[in-house]
């Protein structure tokens, strides 16, 4: 059975959907489209993970039972699939699946119990009980890891809560262990005998290499008096199976693992194995741990785990409600078509990097690649159709007796000129398409805009339109033209639904682009005598300047506009604006020298400050001598080469960024108790003063 699986990432329901879920929904929804296409079954999982104990807090703080808590964030996922095409209506996932189902928790007990039968490669019990032993902050009822606190000073103290600043205590609780360290070797003959296992390779160098660093038995459970909202451990109902532990096993009980109804009416045999998609923060957790459960329970593994890079703003920086540079859901529908918000996704972040978003660079996008690319090929054509064959395709064929005259006016005479272009093109389409490389396989495409385009100037049909003798060869100069956007049409299907789909109605065609196998087109099926359809813009050319300021005026000014974590809590303060799948993070420094711990961070104390006076210094034209506000009792005296670049008095007043632990030192006979922060470019190291955009307190720390 020819059958496809393909899952996004269950997003955790504490906070709601924002650019990265969207991101990663669209790509598998573009996959899933692909392979209906081409006639291939197949079935694609999004959903919500909806347990564990910062939804119980968060129901709580909001006046719900986790269950309404879960339902309100699935109330705004559903809005924003069907808002952006994805949902089931619109052709999208086949299921939005949630943990709190019923089947889940009969399909998650069946793994454990296979678990808990089970032998490890080295002949241990695959999960055992032993006491699980952490720093726990009483504040955040919470154990925190080692990204979550901050390493104390002095050795031998405990660590402190990185967001209470309060001492973390020690404690010890029963749990269930699966017995991770005995798959080691096991995952890394996964890894080298199936190098397409993880993806892009960078991705798999790291996991590899954390595997071969040596792996920690892992926690699976709480005691049910910690976390109670959860599935329950089979047998022994005093615990809660680790959130992380039910979360993964969604892949395979919405399929019907561990339920006959789910099997029947879905298929874990005819679906399973899937392709798994995430952000590269979660993958550890899908590249490891997923991989070592389904060993334990003698289960097939999944058929890959590619992970995305994250979305920057065009400055490469994250973006953030503090930064004011998020992209806003909402705004974005407004303001654009799905296909263009698509088309610029998938066309703007080279697989397996980081990619930069920006309404600006989505407008450039929508107005040079779409606008004045794929639609003005397409008006233009249809428009011309319209004008000089009575809206009819015309024949391909320019007789033998107009050849010579055809070719006197520039026209390529050989129609396989751009018909072998155009099937090389598609191949290679395809290919960058099933090694999941949308940006190339979409630049691939635009030569084929391109392609055509020349062809048409090359021709002038305008001026063959003059000449009676040359009306068949204006005729078989638009067929081409018309062939090639029938065929951009079937290609492009799965990138762009919508405008695949108006421009094979505006050509005059039956049925829908979706119907048709890409690698099954054939030049010169387009009907001659085919009436076309009513020609309109595809793709809106956007008015840039109006719409930016359209945009401006919905982004509500930052502090004013509710942050996700508010909404989700019904207003209440959020203790917490990292979104709950945090822990990966860790995933990101696996084999990356470069990276630094945190607490290699924590040991630059950065600090508010605020300019109270600036001066030159005599005989140093590049030095200015400030006193800066750092909440402290006295201001301190601090130099910075910035003289050639800011006015001294323009700087009094204004709140910097100071390294405040930096060892004092002389500079031209002054002393400098600590450094201001700026960024540097350009050849001569041009200094920019970081600073800041809200209010905040003199000597607040910056971490
Ligand atoms: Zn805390």
């Amino acid at each position: 059975m020819n059958t496809f699986y393909v899952t996004t990432p269950i997003y955790y329901a504490n906070s709601l959907p924002h650019l990265g879920h969207l991101y990663t929904m669209i790509v598998a929804d573009t996959i899933a489209r692909a392979k209906r296409q081409r006639g291939i079954e197949t079935y694609f999982l999004t959903g919500t993970d909806e347990h564990g104990i910062n939804i119980e807090r968060a129901a709580e703080k909001a006046g719900r039972t986790p269950k309404e808590q879960a339902d309100y964030v699935v109330s705004y996922y559903k809005k924003m699939t069907s808002e952006f095409g994805l949902d089931t209506a619109h052709g999208g996932y086949d299921i939005f699946m949630r943990t709190t189902e019923r089947f889940h928790y009969q399909g998650v007990s069946e793994l454990w119990r296979r678990l808990a039968r089970a032998r490890t490669p080295r002949g241990n019990d695959a999960i055992y009980k032993g006491h699980y032993e952490g720093w726990f902050c009483a504040a955040c009822a919470e154990y925190k890891t080692e990204d979550e606190y901050q390493k104390p000073k002095n050795e031998g103290d405990p660590p402190t809560c990185l967001i209470h600043d309060t001492p973390l205590d020690r404690v010890s609780e029963e749990s269930y262990f699966f017995r991770l360290s005995d798959y080691d070797e096991a995952l890394l003959s996964v890894y080298e005998s199936r190098p397409d296992f993880v993806r892009p390779e960078s991705r798999r160098n790291e996991v590899m290499s954390f595997v071969r660093s040596g792996l920690q038995d892992l926690s699976v459970s709480r005691l049910t008096t910690s976390v109670s909202w959860g599935v329950p451990v089979p047998d022994d109902p005093a615990h809660t199976m680790y959130v992380w532990f039910d979360a993964l096993t969604n892949y395979i009980t919405a399929i019907g693992f561990g339920n006959e109804e789910r099997e029947q009416k879905v298929g874990f045999e005819k679906f399973w194995p899937a392709l798994h998609l995430v952000g590269k923060d979660i993958l550890r957790f899908h590249a490891v741990y997923w991989p070592a459960f389904l060993l334990a329970a003698d289960v097939e593994l999944p058929r890959a785990v590619v992970a995305h890079g994250m979305w920057l703003d065009p400055n490469g920086r994250k973006m953030s409600k503090t930064l004011g540079n998020t992209i806003e859901l909402d705004v974005l529908q407004k303001h654009f078509s799905i296909d263009a918000i698509r088309y610029f996704v998938l066309r703007e972040m080279v697989f397996g990097q980081d990619g930069r978003f920006g309404y600006e660079g989505l407008i450039d996008r929508a107005n040079s690649d779409l606008a004045s690319g794929l639609g003005n090929l397409s008006s233009r054509t249809l428009t011309m159709i319209g004008k000089y064959c009575g809206a009819k395709i015309p024949s391909g064929v320019i007789p033998e007796d107009k050849l010579l005259l055809a070719k006197r006016t520039g026209v390529d005479t050989d129609e396989t000129t751009v018909a072998g272009f155009i099937e090389t093109a598609r191949d290679q389409y395809l290919l960058h398409f099933e090694n999941l490389a949308f940006s190339r396989a979409l630049e691939t495409a635009w030569s084929i805009v391109s392609r055509a385009d020349k062809m048409i100037s090359d021709a002038k049909p305008w001026d063959l339109a003059k000449d009676e003798n040359q009306k068949q060869t204006l005729g078989a100069v638009l067929y081409r033209a018309a062939e090639t956007l029938r065929w951009l049409s079937v290609l492009l299907h799965p990138i762009m639904p919508g405008a695949s789909q108006a421009l094979w109605s505006q050509l005059g065609l039956e049925g829908s682009s979706a119907q048709i196998n890409p690698s099954e087109l054939k030049w010169g099926e387009l009907k001659e005598g085919t009436a076309i359809g009513d020609v309109q813009a595809i793709f809106p050319r956007i008015d840039k300047a109006k719409t930016m300021e359209e945009i401006n005026a919905d982004q509500k000014p930052s502090g004013a506009h509710a942050t996700e974590a508010d909404a989700v809590t019904g207003g209440a303060p959020a203790t917490k604006p990292e979104p709950p799948m945090k822990h990966a993070t860790e995933a990101d420094a696996v084999g990356v020298t470069s990276f630094i711990e945190i607490d290699d961070f924590a040991k630059v104390d950065l600090r508010v400050g605020q300019v109270l006076s600036a001066e030159r210094i005599p005989k140093a034209d590049k030095l200015l001598l400030m006193k800066v506000d750092v909440g402290e009792e006295q201001p301190r005296q601090i130099l910075a080469g910035i003289a050639q670049y800011y006015e001294p008095e323009k700087l009094v007043g204004r709140k910097v960024v100071i390294v405040a632990n930096l060892k004092s030192r002389k500079l031209r006979g002054y002393e400098s108790q600590g450094m201001v922060v700026a960024a540097s470019y350009g050849e001569e190291g041009r200094p920019v003063i970081a600073t800041f955009t809200e209010d905040v307190p003199n000597g607040a720390r910056l971490k």
